[in-house]
């Protein structure tokens, strides 16, 4: 029997996961990457695997739910790349949100993971979180919630996913950017010409980019939205969310024997996968900032051992005018042109789930002509 061929754009995690689904459905595939696999925005994450607590919020509770239905088949693949983490949202008197409101917000969390086996939400009193965040601020401080969620190693992870993949069958093309994408299925490359029966746009913040050298046009604008992270010299045993007074908040997590600190968000606009993302000086300085505001001692220049930082694909319908960042869903949308299908957005936790979106997008565009 002949297999139908799929092109898929971008060895990001969503085109690694785009690939899982279409091999999983018996599909010849092949993953074209500009530079090489999960080098952008999914090894620039914040480690979290994880449903989204502040989702609840905007009551998106499906989507939370399966984000975290998501984490859990993460974990079970018992890959050692990703683990369960405890982390602690301090509660500050005047400062930030009400203790009763984040305890609200955590039992529903225990309750849409619940199958996952993981531990519940707690209270606790100030003694006990200044034991597991040593040197937080404890002027105002009046307790804390502790969750559970999952970090993980995204770089490897992904690796680990595609590793899987090559042993079944995946062709990889790494350094072959894609120029142009034709909805009869040819794609263009820096190689030439070739024709698939499918093409999957996974280019991340650049799929956007890519349906417009290809002339295709969108309802939806993609806005790039950079976010930094810096890699401290500490060690840390949980984690913790500081939360700032724009209502966002911001991660400080273990990572690899250190402390992770992030995200910031800047609106930016980048041409191409190759270009340099970089955290800028003043992102440096606010997080820096941000941190010596809760935690002592303070940060040294010499303690930041690395800086990391990404682009958030933030899916704008152009029939709606957003007014912040934050009140831009984060979800996926998925556009088919002819036999091409673009992801727009998505999760790296959720990456399994829409690379099976992914594969039932492309079965229904050979359905018309079959
Ligand atoms: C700061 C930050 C923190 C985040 N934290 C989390 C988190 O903790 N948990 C979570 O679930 N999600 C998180 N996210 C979201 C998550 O990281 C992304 O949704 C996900 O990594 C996007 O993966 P992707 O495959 O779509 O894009 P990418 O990883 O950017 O991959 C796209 C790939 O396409 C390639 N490409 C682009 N154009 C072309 C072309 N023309 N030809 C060939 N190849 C091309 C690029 O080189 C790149 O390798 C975070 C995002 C950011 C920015």
């Amino acid at each position: 029997m002949k297999h139908s061929r799929v092109a898929i754009v971008g060895a990001g995690i969503n085109g690694v996961m785009a690939a899982w689904a279409l091999l999983e459905r018996g599909y010849e595939v092949s993953l074209f990457e500009a530079l090489r696999p999960m080098h952008a925005t999914s090894r620039a994450s914040s480690k979290m695997l994880h449903g989204g607590l502040r989702y609840l919020e905007q009551a998106q509770f499906g989507l939370v739910r399966e984000a975290l239905l998501e984490r859990h088949w993460w974990l079970s693949q018992q890959t050692g790349l990703a683990a369960p983490l405890q982390l602690f949202i301090p509660c500050y008197r005047k400062t930030g949100r009400n203790a009763w409101l984040i305890r609200a917000g955590t039992l529903l969390y225990d309750l849409l993971a619940l199958g996952s086996k993981m531990p519940m939400s707690r209270r606790h009193d100030a003694s006990q979180v200044m034991q597991a965040i040593p040197g937080l601020r404890s002027e105002g401080l009046v307790g804390a919630i502790s969750y559970w969620d999952a970090s993980m190693d995204d770089e490897a992870l992904g690796l680990w996913a595609l590793a899987q993949l090559q042993e079944r069958g995946l062709k990889l093309h790494k350094g072959c950017r894609v120029e142009r994408l034709f909805d009869d299925g040819r794609i263009e490359t820096e190689r030439g010409v070739e024709r698939f029966d499918h093409l999957v746009n996974a280019a991340g913040p650049w799929s956007h980019r890519l349906l417009e050298r290809s002339a295709l046009e969108s309802p939806y604008d993609l806005l790039a939205v950079r976010g930094s992270h810096l890699v401290v010299d500490r060690p840390l045993r949980a984690g913790c969310l500081f939360q700032q007074h724009d209502g966002r908040v911001v991660f400080y997590l273990p990572y690899k024997g250190c402390a992770l600190l992030g995200t910031t968000e800047v609106a930016v606009t980048s041409e191409d996968p190759s270009d340099a993302i970089k955290a800028s000086q003043r992102e440096i300085d606010e997080l820096i900032e941000l941190h010596n505001r809760y935690v002592s001692p303070r940060i040294e220049p010499r303690e930041i051992i690395q800086t990391m930082a990404g682009l958030r694909p933030l899916v704008v319908d152009r029939n709606q005018s957003a007014k912040s960042t934050r009140s831009i869903s984060r979800e996926s949308v998925l556009l088919t042109h002819g036999k091409i299908v673009s992801l727009l957005g998505g999760k790296w936790t959720t990456a399994r789930k829409q690379g099976e979106q992914i594969a039932l997008a492309v079965a229904a565009t050979s359905a018309p002509s079959e």
